[in-house]
This record gives structure tokens, sequence and C-alpha cells, in this order.
């Protein structure tokens, strides 16, 4: 037996003529920093066993008379190996007559009616409604309150009856005989599981719930700007609670397809066109759809903006940027952002005989039959924005 290889007295870190107070006030330090539920290293589990043994021998009058004389303390009773079976509440609880840990009970009858719980969905939009806002209907299955007993859970013309087992109280008393004394915990009322009445005939929509599941159609305004993640709350549209309880919320969380041809960066919207190469030379206007023009319907205002010109100008070169401010997408908080549109020079392919005489013409005038190629430092090509734009 460790009791005799160890000194209680060291063990708590009191002196041999402590007094009881001074004793059960040492003890109760030390198991407010070793008890496992509050201290889950292995090394302090070990350390409460210790304390608490020192104190189960300290705290008895005859056994700590038995210590001092160098005898067993043991002998003739049976060690109540104290630490294992009891939670740190209830040693608190048998110090301070059940108020000190708080949760260990006394809480009365848990209540029927709770509130429910939020509910999250996933809803996925075009990057057009997104960027402007759509009113979407979508299909959310929550619970919802049981309309045959109000949430009552009883069926009509019945009603909740007190427990007789813990005759109202949701709770009944275990009592444990230890050397502290009586160890008196409170535990939920397994007849009622807590709740204090009994519903004697449930309802039968709802087993006595309160509530039941049930299929809606929801319509959900998504501002515009929203972006992939952006979360609408609809407050009161989550699950109904227990009891037929106030509704938690329902989050919806937004998630944006991939679009053709804009990518979103913020509030920009990047995408490419291809020129040939006699107008990247040349020069020419283009006339690209703006992002708006996916939201084109019979219902759509006329001045809606469908599409927009992107001056090529003569001698552009493949990979040049061209920003036009103001078709990008909307700010949540006013605002909006360009659209940035990356030109890409096409090489005429498929030459016939007169295609071909007219461009060696063409090369022979510019002196270019025989070009030596310009060598320089490697810069940024169209796939490199492209990668920037994936690990942004
Ligand atoms: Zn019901």
């Amino acid at each position: 037996m460790r009791a005799g290889a160890l000194d209680p007295y060291e063990l708590l870190g009191v002196d041999r003529d402590a007094d009881d107070a001074a004793i059960k006030k040492a003890y109760r330090s030390l198991a407010r920093q070793y008890h496992p539920d509050v201290n889950p290293d292995p090394e302090a589990q070990e350390r409460f066993k210790e304390i608490s043994h020192a104190y189960e021998i300290l705290s008895d009058p005859q056994k700590r008379a038995a210590f001092d004389r160098g005898g067993d303390p043991f002998s003739g009773v049976g060690s109540g190996g104290f630490g294992a079976g009891f939670s740190f509440t209830d040693i608190m609880d048998a110090f301070f007559g059940g108020q000190a840990g708080g949760a260990a009970g006394g809480r009365g009858p848990r209540p029927r009616v709770r509130r429910g719980q939020d509910a999250l969905i996933r809803v996925e939009i075009s990057l057009a409604e997104a960027a402007f806002g759509v009113n979407r209907e979508i299909k959310v299955d929550t619970a919802v309150l049981c309309e045959t007993c109000s949430g009552s859970g009883a069926a009509p013309g019945s009603r909740p009856v007190a427990c007789e087992t813990c005759r109202g109280a949701g709770e009944v008393a275990h009592v444990q005989r230890s050397f502290l004394g009586e160890i008196r915990t409170l535990r939920p009322c397994a007849a009622c599981r807590g709740f204090g009445t009994i519903i004697p005939e449930p309802c039968r929509d709802c087993g006595g719930e309160g509530r039941v599941r049930s299929r809606r159609s929801l319509t959900v305004k998504i501002p515009a700007g929203v972006d992939n993640g952006t979360r609408v709350q609809l407050s009161g549209q989550g699950e109904v609670g227990p009891g037929g309880g106030p509704a938690g919320d329902l989050y919806v969380e937004l998630q944006v397809a991939r679009h053709p041809v804009f990518t979103r960066q913020g509030n920009d919207l990047h995408c490419t066109v291809t020129v040939p190469m006699t107008a990247a030379a040349l020069g020419t206007v283009l006339t690209l759809p703006t992002l708006e023009a996916d939201l084109v319907s019979e219902t759509s205002s006329p001045d809606m903006v469908t599409s927009f010109d992107l001056e090529v100008r003569p001698g552009t070169q493949s990979g040049t940027d061209q920003a036009i401010k103001g078709y990008g997408v909307p700010g949540l908080r006013g605002g909006r952002g360009d659209v940035v549109v990356t030109v890409l020079v096409e090489t005429p392919t498929g030459l016939d005989a007169e295609q071909e005489t007219l461009l060696n013409q063409l090369a022979d005038l510019r002196g270019e039959q025989h070009p030596s190629g310009q060598l320089r430092a490697s810069s940024k090509g169209f796939f490199g924005r492209l990668r920037d734009a994936f690990d942004h």
C-alpha cells in the first residue's frame, strides 16, 4: 500500500499539527489543481489519487492517529479508493453543500420548449445573379410547428401531467456514503427524462415532439454584389425547436457557378478576346456582351446595358490588357468594378496561295523575310497571368 511510502502531511503540504480546516483547505486547493476533470494530464491523475489518499487518512481522526503512531491507518477498514469514483463537482459539492460546482444539478426541470437550431442550405447561383442580385425560390427541409398540438406535444384534449417519480422536479437525488460524509448528486429523472412532466397521450402527428419535418418553398432575396461563400441570413426560418420552440435562423450559403467567359477578381471581371493579326495591326472596334446580357429576358428593363465597345488600337500586341471602367461587379457598398479584357492576337493559319503571296509581299516591304528574332528576358505571358488569377 502506497500510504506507507508517502507521507500524507507532505503530500498535502500541511504541518503535523494542522487542524481539520487547514487540511480541508489544502486538499481542496490541490483537488482544484489535479482532479482529472480539470487537469487531463495522466501525471495529474496519479497525483490526485495520492492527495486524495492522504486526505482520506488525515481527515479521519482514527486513521490519522494510527498513522501518527506509525501504524497502518487502514487496518480493519477498507480504503475507500476515494479519488476514482467522484467527479470534481461532487467533491466540491461535498465541501460547499452543493453550491460550489454550479453544474452539479439543482437546476430544476428542463424546459420542453427550447429554441430550434440554425439551418444551412447551399444554393448555386450564376455569376450574373451574384453580381446583380436575384430573388431565388428555394426548397428547405426543416422542422416546423406541429399544427395538430400547436407544439405542446399532447394529443388534442389531453395535457402533460406532473411526473410522479420526481414530483415535477425533473431530477432525483442519488446519495453515496463516503468518508467525506454523504455525497449527494442530482441526476435527471429517468421517468420523465428531466422534464418534470409526462405527456400521457402524445400527439399522434409529432409523437410528442411538438414539431414535424416539412419541406417548404421560400423566396430568398440575394443582394447584388455577393460572392462565393457569402451567407444570407433568414431569421426565424431555421429549425423549429423542441416543444414548438422558436425557430433558429436559416443561412443560405451561395456558391457562384463558373462563368464561361468572365472570371471574377474582387469586383473586376476578367475575360480574353482574340482578334486576327490584321485587325490587331490595323485597329478595330469590337462590340462585346456585358455580364448583364446574361440576365436579359422579356421582363428586363429596356435600358439595361447589354454590350460595350472595345477599341483595339492599331498595333495592339498580343496579351495587352484593357480595362473598361464601370462594367464589372457592383460593390456591396456602392461603386462598380471594371471589365478587364486581355486581347490575344491570332496568327492566320491555312493560308491559300493568294494570301501567302500577299503576306510575302508584306514581309518583303517590312524587311521581315529573315527576322533574327529579338531575345529578351522572359516575361509573363498569358498563361502566367492565368496562373496568378487561380492562385489568387
Ligand atoms: Zn403534435
